[in-house]
């Protein structure tokens, strides 16, 4: 089974030591993880936790996704944002890490969707961590996927 916490905010600085990664570049998702699909911006408790979580790490925003909503959310937090991902294949981010001189073996996964952003990782090999969706998907393929994926996670 694949294990979820309930939110972003349930994350902590203890998550990521259990990883063995104390000061990790974080892969963040969008849509769903950052900012909930009836959002326009990005809501004041998730920068907070941006800010907090750069205290130990480096972020690296990623998203399948390519429209104003997204890269808006890379504007406000003053971060990095690789678009247009091709999640879960690799090859992408992996490019991109290289470009950026970045070391891969420090990359932790934060995502929402199993079969990108967990795939993702394990393609890559490194850790991920799981979180639930802000909210209902607007995407019936999304929609299909997380019945798909209910089969194999299990909510902590
Ligand atoms: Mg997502």
């Amino acid at each position: 089974m694949i294990k979820r916490v309930a939110s972003l905010s349930q994350l902590n600085q203890q998550n990521f030591i259990d990883l063995g990664c104390s000061h990790a570049l974080l892969l963040i998702d969008i849509d769903n993880t950052l900012l909930s699909p009836y959002d326009q911006r990005i809501s004041s408790q998730e920068i907070q936790w941006i800010k907090n979580a750069q205290v130990d790490h480096q972020i690296l925003l990623c998203t399948n996704n390519f429209t104003k909503r997204q890269s808006n959310v890379g504007v406000d937090l003053n971060l990095p944002i690789l678009m247009r991902s091709f999640k879960p294949f690799p090859f992408k981010v992996r490019s991109y890490l290289k470009r950026q001189k970045a070391d891969l073996n420090s990359v932790v996964i934060i995502g929402d969707q199993a079969v990108t952003d967990v795939l993702l990782a394990l393609w890559l090999g490194r850790p991920y961590l799981l979180i639930k969706p802000m909210d209902v998907d607007k995407h019936w393929i999304t929609r299909f996927f997380r019945i798909l994926e209910s089969k194999v996670i299990h909510d902590e």
